[in-house]
């Protein structure tokens, strides 16, 4: 599943190559004729994310919400006025992937539509597919308000207020920090890589009762994952090691030293040379070090 920081980059996507420009909106796929009805014709106005929330404003109020959940994705194509990565969301199998933009080609309208498209989007520079998304719906401004009120602070939301404070409060809890940071109503946008990687690099013991971390800890936590996940929207992928613990010149960055646990169980650690660990923890598979994480 895209982790938070991709959804932020197709917020700005949507910005980008829609904002401000009328929209003709329709669902080939039937399942979102009516919310698609209700958007066509309208002026897309911008995109923004909550932690793996996307939601695309639209004049009269209207907003367009998206969860890729663990197959959507969004296809984008266009003219050379409409510029960004061609594709982002789904399928990922290791670490993040986007697909950039083959070499222009002249542009001619949209493709027939090909397999399930949930909603197709249409300018006249270009268009955007869904597919596959697990939440597609359209929602007034209070309901989008509900929503959000039922997300945790989200580390890339630099304008929202306090919410270093409500970390620290949502993460008061007897459950294990590894399973508290994946849980959505407490911090929003973190997946299976950035909960690995974060808690590495904090020394932190995934297993650990989150009410049992002192207040430096969470700050050191909180502050990596903002760091971390504003370098993800970035870069479009995920790097969590820092240059003198990637010392193969060989070998490139991503994603074969990209991260310090994260997908690397039974190796060495970079730091400590400890087996890394893997355990199934709340459904997902959580990798740490034994020797740089202990008690
Ligand atoms: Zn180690």
């Amino acid at each position: 599943m895209p982790e938070g920081h991709s959804i932020h980059r197709l917020a700005r996507q949507f910005t980008d190559v829609f904002g401000g420009r009328r929209v003709a909106v329709t669902s080939p796929q039937g399942r979102f004729a009516d919310g698609a009805a209700r958007l066509d014709g309208r002026t897309l106005l911008r995109g923004s994310a909550h932690g793996k929330q996307l939601f695309v404003e639209f004049d009269g109020g209207l907003h367009l919400r998206v969860h890729l959940g663990l197959y959507g994705a969004f296809s984008f194509g266009g003219d050379e006025q409409f510029a960004g990565a061609s594709s982002i969301g789904a399928p990922r199998r290791i670490g993040e992937r986007e697909d950039l933009p083959a070499e222009p080609a002249v542009y001619r309208g949209p493709p027939e539509p090909v397999g399930q498209v949930r909603v197709r989007l249409v300018t006249e520079h270009g268009w955007a597919d869904l597919r596959g998304a697990s939440v597609c719906e359209v929602l007034t401004p209070a309901e989008v308000d509900a929503v959000r009120a039922r997300l945790g602070p989200d580390p890339l939301r630099t304008a929202d207020e306090g919410r270093a404070a409500a970390f620290h409060r949502r993460l008061r809890t007897r459950t294990g920090i590894g399973v508290a940071l994946m849980d959505q109503s407490r911090v929003a946008g973190v997946g299976n890589i950035y909960r690995a990687e974060s808690l590495f690099r904090c020394r932190i013991d995934p297993l650990r009762p989150s009410a049992e971390l002192d207040s430096g800890q969470l700050d050191r936590l909180w502050d990596d994952l903002c760091e971390l996940m504003a370098a993800g929207v970035r870069e479009g992928r995920i790097v969590t090691t820092d240059p003198a613990d990637r010392p193969d010149p060989q070998l490139p960055v991503w994603p074969e030293q990209a991260y310090y646990v994260y997908q690397r169980a039974g190796r060495e650690c970079r730091r400590c040379g400890s087996v890394v660990q893997v355990a199934e923890v709340a459904g997902r598979k959580l990798y740490w070090c034994p020797g740089c994480q202990g008690d």
